[in-house]
């Protein structure tokens, strides 16, 4: 039988007085009133309570522990490498339908039993308002169970090779030698989803560390999957320090992979870790990493003006610009750079704050990210080239809220055109229209070492090819007349290449092929 086609799940509007906009309130309500819920790393399906202790507060309220978690040591790090690859045996050899299963189990158990409770979780533990929430723990981690059984159906039955008189060719679709390690980030519990699931659907075991920042999203992914019927082992979920768990990881000779998402620098530097062990390991690591960006908006003088402003903000400001995708720099048209500011400006003035459901932006993530904007907004104000339009304001009192700022900047080479914020901040360069072409497409291009999103707004084909073409390796997923942000699994693979990581793209065939091993089988008659 086939496995069916994905239908994506659909947004929920949470909109006054709807029963779900009560629920909702209801469970954010309720985990707003405990502390400290208590997580631990689980092994074989099994918490186990051992280890050094810290704690997840939340960004809307750095007074609020959310969760007590326990830290994974060197020697349950080992353990659970073991057990996984045990767990292996069996797990690869399943078939892809009971595989599949699973994942289906899984997305139900989200999208109704879990639904408000991994809502709440992500809410309150990363910053999320509903609609950012909903887009992303619920609808595209959904798409994700549902999205990677196809596509592993699609990729086992893909090109088998020629076959001759007597000769029986096959092309097994092996999972990857040895375990895959996955390092997931804060800012999308879907991601963390993507990051273990990948290489679980075709038939490899999972080391997990999750993020400080999302570890009671991530708790609960994990409870769902061991609910769903996830086989022990298969998923070893552990929390931890980030150095001390991958050196312990290292330090172990069966690494087949690592699937990351984060930044730059820390992808840089475990790549070097195992290009330094290079003779140590069994087979080659695979090295997977979705990083940074220094996302572009292109702004033709032929664009939709309001269009691509409002398209500015929510790509810009959307989650406190918290996403790789996050549009950071625009480059606008001299004759439509003044309308283009001014909608920009007032309606960026419109934004809320806070942490009613109805705030469009929340907090950032924590104190590290809180400096680290206001440092940048700091040097803006110090810059002579740099006028802040809008926002500008920090204050840490209760959490960690960065108004959203627009600086405006004179000179194409500034820093802040340059260097990733992630963070509520974008900078406007306003371009001379004589430059349009060769000039202004290499200044895009070669300002950042990025090549994760960009946009072009434009209402002229002819620029929009133009801009299409010249711009083809400045971002892994470009945009026409819309947003850099806001990629649907299964619609915009996404991912990108350069600085911003091997575009593996993630909920895509090309990732599962990154889990496979194939082995070719000659038979003869
Ligand atoms: N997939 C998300 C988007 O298209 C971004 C994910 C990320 O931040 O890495 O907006």
């Amino acid at each position: 039988y086939q496995l069916p086609a994905l239908v994506n799940e659909p947004f929920t509007s949470y909109g006054p007085g709807s029963p779900e906009r009560a629920q909702l309130g209801n469970a954010v309500e309720e985990l707003k009133k405990k502390s400290a819920v208590n997580i631990y790393p689980n092994v074989d399906g099994q918490d186990v309570h051992a280890g050094d202790q810290a704690q997840q507060t939340s960004p809307f309220d750095h007074k609020h522990v959310l969760t007590n978690y326990h830290l994974a040591g060197a020697d349950l790090v080992q353990r659970a490498i073991s057990s996984a690859l045990e767990a292996k045996k069996s797990w690869s050899k399943s078939s892809l339908h009971d595989r599949a299963a699973i994942f289906y189990r899984a997305a139900s158990l989200l999208q109704n039993e879990y639904r408000n409770e991994m809502m709440a979780a992500t809410m309150l533990g990363q910053g999320k308002n509903p609609y950012q929430a909903d887009i992303d723990c619920v609808a595209e981690s959904i798409d994700f169970l549902k999205i990677f059984p196809t596509l592993a159906e699609q990729l086992y039955k893909a090109q088998p090779p020629f076959n001759s008189p007597g000769v029986w060719n096959r092309s097994e679709c092996r999972p990857i030698d040895g375990f895959v390690y996955a390092i997931s980030p804060f800012n999308f519990t879907a991601l963390a989803v993507n990051l273990v699931l990948a290489p679980i659907i075709v038939g490899n075991v999972v080391i997990w560390k999750p993020s400080p920042g999302a570890i009671l999203s991530s708790h609960l992914f994990n409870r769902i999957m061991i609910e769903a019927g996830l086989p022990a082992g298969v998923l070893q979920f552990l929390p931890g320090d980030a150095e001390l768990v991958t050196d312990a990881v290292f330090a172990n000779r069966n690494l087949g992979a690592l699937h990351f998402t984060g930044s730059t620098h820390v992808f840089r530097s475990l790549w070097k870790k195992v290009g330094d062990k290079i003779d140590f390991w069994v087979s080659y690591p695979r090295l997977i990493g979705e990083t940074s960006g220094k996302n572009f908006h292109l702004v033709h003088k032929t664009a939709k003006v309001r269009n691509a402003a409002l398209k500015t903000i929510r790509a810009a400001f959307e989650y406190q610009g918290q996403k790789c995708s996050a549009c950071s720099r625009v480059y606008v048209s001299k004759s439509v750079a003044d309308e283009f500011i001014e909608i920009l400006d007032v309606e960026t003035g419109k934004l809320t704050m806070g942490d009613k459901l109805t705030d469009f932006c929340g907090p950032v993530i924590n104190s590290a990210a809180f400096e680290r904007v206001k440092k940048a907004i700091e040097s803006a104000k110090n810059d002579s080239k740099t006028e802040i339009l809008a926002g500008g304001e920090c204050d840490d009192s209760v959490g960690y809220y960065i108004r959203p700022t627009i600086l405006k900047t004179s000179d194409p080479n500034s820093e802040f055109l340059k260097s990733e914020i992630f963070g509520p901040v974008i900078t406007i360069y306003v371009y001379e229209d004589s430059t349009w072409g060769p000039e202004l497409f290499q200044l895009i291009d070669e300002t950042s070492p990025f090549a994760l999103s960009g946009a072009v707004f434009a209402n002229d084909r002819t620029v929009v090819i133009q801009a299409a073409e010249e711009l083809r390796f400045s971002a892994g997923n470009f945009y026409i007349n819309d947003q850099c942000t806001g990629a649907m699994p299964g619609h915009q693979p996404f991912g990108g290449s350069r600085a911003s990581g091997t575009n593996d793209k993630a909920g895509s065939i090309t990732l599962l092929q990154r889990f496979v091993s194939p082995r070719t089988i000659k038979e003869n008659f």
